[in-house]
C-alpha cells in the first residue's frame, strides 16, 4: 500500500510496507515543496538540466533537513543508464563525488542513497534480515541491460541476500499509457522472455507502448524475488504534471525528482 506524506514542505510517496519495517526511511518525493523556478518549479534535484546551482543546493538541503540525512550522507550518483552497481560497506569511505553507476547499495546506517528521476523507475530493495539497503535507476537502456536482476544478485554475492528475504519497491514512473517508444526500445526489449507482456504494438506504425514498471516486476521475480514481495506504486510521472517531473509531459525540459532509502542509526526502534 502506498500513500502520501509530507515532512517540511516536501511532499512523497511512502510504502506501508517499507515503512513498517522499523528499521529505515524512505520516500519517493514529489516535485512539490522545492524553491526552484519553472520548467523545474520546485523540489528539482538535476544538476545538468539547467536550473540554479543555489536554487538545487536548497533543495537539497530541504531534502537533507526533512528526512534527518546526517552530514555527507546523501549519496548520488552520476546515472548513465547502465548497470553498474557501487557498494558502500560499513567500514569503507563513503564515495568521493558522484560514482558513476546506476546502481547503489549498503548497509550502513545514516546513508541516503538517491535516486534522480524524470520518467525512469527509481527501484528499493532491502533486506529485511540482514538489514541492507539498494537503490537503482532503470530507463529502458537500464531495465533493457538487467539492472533489476543484478541487485538482486550484487545483494546475495556480497551480503548473503535469500531472494525470500527481499523486498522491493517501484516507485512513481512513466506508464504504459504514456511511453510510446519507436524500434530501437523494441529492438532492445524484443529478445527479452515475455516481452509481450511489457510490450505492445500501438496505433502508429513503429511505434510500441512499455510498461517499464512491470519490465522491471518481471525481471526482479526471475530473479526469485515473490511476487507478494513486489510492490508498484503504478503513478504515471507523465500523467501527473502537477506532481512529478516528467521529461515526456515537459518536452525534454524537466527537472529531477529524488527518491531516497536509508537505514536508521541506533539499531531498533
Ligand atoms: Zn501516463
Amino acid at each position: 500500500m502506498f500513500r502520501f506524506a509530507r515532512r517540511g514542505t516536501i511532499k512523497y510517496l511512502e510504502s506501508g510496507e517499507l515503512s513498517a519495517l522499523g528499521f529505515l526511511t524512505h520516500a519517493f518525493c514529489t516535485r512539490r515543496g522545492g524553491v526552484s523556478r519553472a520548467p523545474y518549479d520546485g523540489l528539482n534535484v538535476g544538476d545538468l538540466v539547467g536550473d540554479r546551482e543555489g536554487n538545487l543546493l536548497q533543495n537539497l538541503n530541504r531534502v537533507k533537513e526533512a528526512f534527518a540525512i546526517p552530514d555527507g550522507g546523501l549519496i548520488l550518483m552520476r546515472q548513465v543508464h547502465g548497470d553498474r552497481i557501487h557498494m558502500i560497506d560499513e567500514d569503507g569511505p563513503l564515495p568521493e563525488g558522484l560514482p558513476e553507476c546506476d546502481g547503489l547499495i549498503t548497509d550502513r546506517p545514516g546513508v541516503a542513497l538517491g535516486i534522480r528521476t524524470a520518467d525512469c523507475v527509481p527501484l528499493f530493495f532491502v533486506d529485511r534480515t540482514r538489514r541492507v539497503i539498494g537503490a537503482a535507476h532503470a530507463g529502458w537502456r537500464g531495465t533493457a541491460l538487467g539492472i533489476a536482476a543484478r541487485m538482486v544478485a550484487a545483494l546475495a554475492e556480497r551480503f548473503s541476500s535469500r531472494p525470500e528475504d527481499i523486498l522491493t519497491v517501484i516507485g512513481p514512473a512513466i506508464g504504459p499509457c504514456c511511453y510510446q517508444v519507436d524500434a530501437p526500445v523494441f529492438e532492445a526489449f524484443s529478445a527479452i522472455p515475455g516481452a509481450g507482456r511489457f510490450l505492445r504494438p500501438c496505433r502508429e506504425k513503429g511505434r510500441w507502448m512499455v510498461d517499464l514498471a512491470l519490465a522491471n516486476r518481471l525481471q526482479i521475480r526471475e530473479a526469485g524475488v515473490a511476487s507478494e514481495n513486489i510492490y508498484a506504486s503504478d503513478l504515471c510521472t507523465a500523467c501527473r504534471p502537477n506532481l512529478f517531473f516528467s521529461h515526456r509531459a515537459a518536452g525534454g525540459r524537466a527537472g529531477r525528482q529524488i527518491s531516497l532509502i536509508m537505514l536508521s542509526e541506533g539499531g531498533m526502534h
